[in-house]
């Protein structure tokens, strides 16, 4: 077997960390940046506290970033870069964010637009300014990969963008930012943990280092999902959760998604459920499917986690999903025949070709039927 593995970024973990954004500051010899991040963030203070801690650095902020980033978001966000010459970018919000401002890091240095790439597969600029991403949610590990997904409503698609230029320079990870995400958004965050991990473990471009990570993270988050959305002030869970989101991260990055997240996307067009719910929909589908075909490697993910097989994997996620209050069917969206074909289209991504069993037309209508 042969494989590669490459991780650019360095990685600041730990309760408190936050306050590491000076000196990561002072590294870059940052003096113009730009602050990505949320309305939210601004309305909380949160803002104000990383233009303290940057020491007057951070001389701009853009804050209208929406929870699925759209190519006009990001072209904003590159304006401003390429408007005030800025040198460095922070990010301070969860995936949608740290998308958006990965993203904008590479497009401000250019005339570009976001539409230039997105769904186009144009080959995307290598030159970037230094990101320091600083993630508020346990769940899209945007800050240690080169991934970027943008939304364009024109053209009705959202896709991931992949560049090794989109890595950030530094990734602070600060549990204690997570200890006020609420209920619902640590369960669906979690369980795009969990996908990351499992999909990385059986990706057809799995390799030994991901593997390893993948399974890692995928029991530190069947272990501490429920008490992170129940509790949300256990700072062991939602450490924990965090740990889990890096090194699940760090799993998927090389061998990619699969099955569940090629699915997730047109759920979440089509009919707006949130990523990491759209994830866990179809991802005990996709354990059993691989198990029943013949899949070796999902029994043995459930054997290192300590199932007996991928069946008890698959009801344990399942269970999960219940107590967590994660949508468990399609019933409520009423679908109709046209959007049930869009959703059998929209799931043929490229990324449901990492599935380890070849996955068809029929078998993706036959999963949507059962759903309705
Ligand atoms: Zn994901």
């Amino acid at each position: 077997m042969n494989w590669e593995y490459v991780q650019p970024v360095r990685i600041i973990f730990g309760n408190g960390q936050i306050k590491k954004l000076t000196s990561e500051i002072a590294k870059l010899n940052g003096s113009n940046g730009l602050l990505v991040t949320t309305a939210g963030f601004v309305r909380r203070g949160m803002a104000a506290r990383i233009l303290q801690l940057s020491g007057g650095t951070i001389k701009q902020v853009y804050s209208a970033v929406s929870p699925n980033p759209t190519v006009e978001e990001c072209d904003n966000c590159s304006s401003i870069l390429r408007d005030n010459q800025c040198d460095f970018v922070v990010a301070l919000g969860g995936g949608s964010v740290i998308d958006c401002a990965k993203a904008a890091a590479t497009f401000g240095l250019t005339s570009c637009a976001a539409t230039d790439f997105l769904g186009t597969g144009k080959a995307i600029p290598q030159q970037h300014l230094p990101i320091i991403a600083m993630p508020t949610t346990s769940g899209t590990a945007s800050e240690v990969t080169c991934v970027s997904v943008l939304s364009d409503h024109n053209r009705g698609i959202k896709s991931p963008m992949n560049s090794y230029g989109f890595y950030p320079t530094v990734a602070i990870v600060d549990p204690e930012l997570t200890l006020t995400v609420p209920p619902h958004l640590t369960a669906t965050t979690g369980f795009d943990v969990l996908c990351h991990a499992i999909e990385a473990y059986w990706s057809v471009n799995h390799q030994p280092v991901c593997s390893t990570l993948a399974v890692h993270a995928a029991h530190l988050a069947l272990t501490n999902l429920r008490q992170a959305y129940k509790h949300g002030d256990d700072l062991a869970a939602r450490e924990n959760m965090a740990e889990a989101s890096v090194t699940a991260g760090l799993a998927f990055t090389l061998p990619k998604t699969t099955s569940a997240h090629a699915c997730s996307y047109p759920l979440t067009n089509l009919l707006g459920i949130a990523h990491g719910e759209a994830c866990a929909m179809t991802i005990t589908h996709f354990i059993r499917f691989n198990a029943n075909h013949g899949c070796e490697r999902v029994v043995q993910l459930a054997h290192k986690l300590g199932y007996e097989d991928a069946e008890a994997l698959a009801n344990a996620i399942d269970g999960m999903r219940e107590d967590t209050g994660m949508l468990l069917d399609l019933k409520s969206f009423h679908l109709d025949n046209t959007q049930l074909e869009q959703l059998i289209q929209g799931s043929k991504h490229p990324n449901l070709r990492n599935n380890p069993v070849p996955v068809s037309e029929q078998d993706l209508r036959e999963m949507y039927e059962s759903m309705i």
